[in-house]
């Protein structure tokens, strides 16, 4: 059975062989086994149920909690054709009674289900006379309450299997690897411990980074001034923060979008579509974005707060880097940061135990921000996965700068000033200070009189609280907890006071650009931007960036070879292997004559090679096809070359018919302006024929 996997695994996705747990996996459902996948965001998770539900007789459910989603993830399924659909609230029942008849007679190989469904009787009862064979959870950690995204309606999910006779199998799935979901799915879907397969959560093509103690927006700006043309998310803790970020990144011209729970449905579907569909390149969101977006080509996340544990670290950050190229994962940290996290548990209505389990839990988040281990090795050995060996050459801690720059007078100074100040004001106030700053806020408290005032003037603000923030970071100010938050020393302050300890401050690395790509890669990102437009699919359901980076660098030019490449499987060669075959091979073309040229040292302009073939008698056709360039695009060398003087017969390609009619509408029209009259002409003259006639005849 696990030859015929592997053959759906080449011939529907195109990809050569399984990924690390997947192959345990589906071997195990196929052997008709109750099994639990858990694997880290991005590791393969749909794959496990998709090939054993193609293996299988008669339909697999999909229980996914994700209704916005579901219609993308069908779309996916039906471009490489595979049978399947989905049933959930946004279709009337007409439409749901037509896919269930349908699933009756076998049209399906896969349904996609919500689980609220599952609530009605009547619908269980429908299920129950369709020939199912499996039924697999997605996101599967909603089952349980120790889990953080808890869904009620999942505990239906037990239900429906007591409805179902013969008991079909179930897949479970998800990310979340604590062992107190893991019993919980195992107790409530009848899954064996020994079924449970944790595969490796190691993320190899994501860098993590760190970053303290830094102004936070610059960092931002810096960050997406380099990086622009790639699709990123940017997390933050709450709605006012997304608010303002977003203002701020709009301001600034960035194509973003902004999502919360605040917003309506429909303006929530909107933004996700827009990231979906790459129309907006950046999304700034609270933790409710994200679930199931499968878009592979996320090339960044940037925490711009800190989350309440590693779990939901790793699964928002894991969001990057689907399609396995190099993307980062950054998490901006500053201590103040720990507040927000630690009042939501203050104030959730959890037992005593579980509030301890999460302050834990919050904890090790702290701990990972100021770790100077390798952050991989951190997060793998919270996930359980020990015994990395040395360090992984792709974290901050690992290959990030080391150059220190000594900043031991400048914390002297911030200190001391802390100091004066007696605990009683906050980041802002002791910068303010330092600055030399005549806010009211600081001359009615006669701060402007204490020694340390303006002995920072020739600072930024800005970086006079980046300073601040760093030595909270480091321990030597403590910022507290109340509710406007204050600063004050802490006993490490004091050696630095006295010259006795010297501070160093970590040079940032500058921001780098995350991916190169070439002119290939650009012209099939079009393309494929051109189908997927035709088709009303996300580009990346075509074909991920992956493959077209494989594409650009392997340049396959027959079906050989092109079946070679990942993510080219035999249906989606048959659908689009001839048309990118075409478009590598335009590209050879042009790169060889542009190396002829080079080679002969003929620099003479494009246009000008067009107007000297028409010269010599060519139509415009043959030049076009003999340079590999659209017709259009002759024509405007062949505009060009007559404005800049060149002897050309171009009134003789306007059709006879149409010259007077073409006359006689410019001089009606005196606006200056073509459009009004190549409507006011029949469809067959062009706009080159217009401009012809206004200039050259
Ligand atoms: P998850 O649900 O675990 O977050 P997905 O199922 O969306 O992850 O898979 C993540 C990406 O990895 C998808 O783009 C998928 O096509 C790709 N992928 C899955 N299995 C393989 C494989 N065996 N080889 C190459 N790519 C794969």
């Amino acid at each position: 059975m696990i030859e015929k996997a592997r053959k759906y695994l080449q011939e529907y996705f195109g990809y050569p062989s399984f990924r690390e747990g997947q192959r345990e996996i589906i071997e195990n459902v196929l052997e008709g086994k109750n099994t639990l996948g858990i694997m880290p965001t991005g590791g393969g998770k749909s794959i496990c149920f998709q090939i054993p539900a193609l293996c299988f007789e008669g339909v697999t459910l999909v229980i996914s909690p994700l209704i916005s989603l579901m219609k993308d993830q069908i779309d996916a399924l039906n471009t490489i054709q595979i049978p399947a659909t989905y049933i959930n609230s946004s279709l009337d029942w007409i439409e749901i009674e037509e896919r269930i008849s349908m699933a009756r007679q076998g049209e399906y190989k896969l349904i996609y289900i919500a689980p609220e469904r599952l609530g009605s009787g009547d619908f269980l009862e429908r299920l129950g006379r369709m020939d199912i064979s499996m039924v697999a959870v997605d996101e599967a950690h909603c089952i349980s309450s120790w889990g953080h995204d808890f869904r009620p309606s999942y505990r239906l999910i037990s239900k429906l299997m007591d409805s179902l006779k013969p008991r079909p199998i179930v897949t479970a799935f998800t990310a979340t690897a604590t062992k107190e979901v893991r019993f919980d799915i195992n107790d409530l879907l009848s899954i064996n411990k020994r079924d449970t397969f944790i595969t490796g959560f190691d993320r190899p093509n994501l860098n993590f980074k760190v970053i303290t103690g830094e102004d936070k927006r610059e960092f931002i700006e810096e960050y997406l001034e380099v990086n622009k043309d790639d699709s990123g998310i940017i997390y933050a803790n709450t709605r006012k923060e997304v608010e303002a970020l977003y203002e701020f990144l709009k301001g600034k011209d960035y194509k973003v979008g902004k999502y919360h729970g605040g917003m309506n449905h429909q303006e929530r579907k909107a933004i996700q579509e827009g990231f979906i569909y790459d129309k907006l390149k950046i999304i700034v969101a609270t933790n409710a974005f994200g679930m199931g977006i499968d878009k592979s080509n996320v090339r960044y996340v940037i925490h711009h707060n800190m989350p309440k544990n590693l779990e939901a670290y790793y699964q928002e950050a894991g969001r990057a880097g689907r399609d396995g190229e190099f993307s980062e994962c950054i998490l901006l940290f500053s201590p103040a940061d720990i507040r927000i996290p630690k009042f939501f548990i203050d104030q959730s209505n959890l037992s005593g135990e579980r509030k301890e389990y999460e302050y834990e839990k919050l904890q090790r988040m702290v701990d990972y921000s100021y770790t100077n281990q390798c952050l991989r090795h951190f997060i793998l050995d919270y996930f359980g996965e020990m015994g990395m060996g040395e360090g992984c050459d792709n974290c901050s801690n690992c290959n990030g700068s080391n150059e220190l720059e000594e900043v031991t007078v400048e914390a002297q100074k911030i200190l001391s000033c802390v100091y004066k100040l007696k605990g009683k004001f906050g980041v802002g106030v002791v910068a303010g200070v330092l600055k030399g700053s005549k806010r009211k806020q600081i001359l009615n408290r006669n701060l402007h009189k204490l020694s340390t005032y303006g002995i920072m003037s020739g600072y930024r603000i800005k970086d006079i609280k980046n300073m601040i923030n760093f030595l909270i970071a480091e321990g030597y100010i403590i910022l507290t907890n109340s509710k406007y938050s204050v600063v004050k020393l802490s006993s490490t302050a004091s050696p630095v006071l006295k010259g006795e300890k010297k501070v160093y401050h970590k040079v940032r690395d500058k921001v780098t650009k995350i991916s190169v790509k070439d002119e290939l890669f650009e012209s099939l990102r079009k393309l494929r931007a051109n189908l997927a437009e035709e088709e009303k699919v996300p580009p990346y359901v075509i074909f991920q960036d992956s493959t077209l980076k494989e594409l650009a660098s392997k340049l396959p030019s027959d079906k050989d070879q092109l079946l070679k490449v990942k993510g080219m499987g035999i249906v989606k060669y048959r659908k689009y292997g001839q048309i990118f075959l075409e478009e590598i091979e335009k590209y050879l073309d042009k790169k060889r004559k542009r190396a002829s040229r080079r080679a002969k040292g003929d620099e003479t302009p494009s246009h000008m090679i067009s107007c000297k073939l028409y010269q010599d008698g060519k139509t415009v056709k043959e030049i076009s096809k003999d340079r590999g360039l659209a017709t259009t695009t002759i024509e405007s060398h062949l505009i060009r070359g007559a404005s800049e003087g060149l002897e050309l017969d171009l009134v003789s390609l306007v059709p006879e018919d149409y010259k007077k009619l073409i006359i006689s509408k410019l001089k009606e029209d005196d606006t200056g302006k073509l459009k009004p009259i190549k409507e006011a002409l029949p469809d067959e003259v062009s706009y080159f024929h217009i401009k012809i006639m206004k200039n050259y005849a």
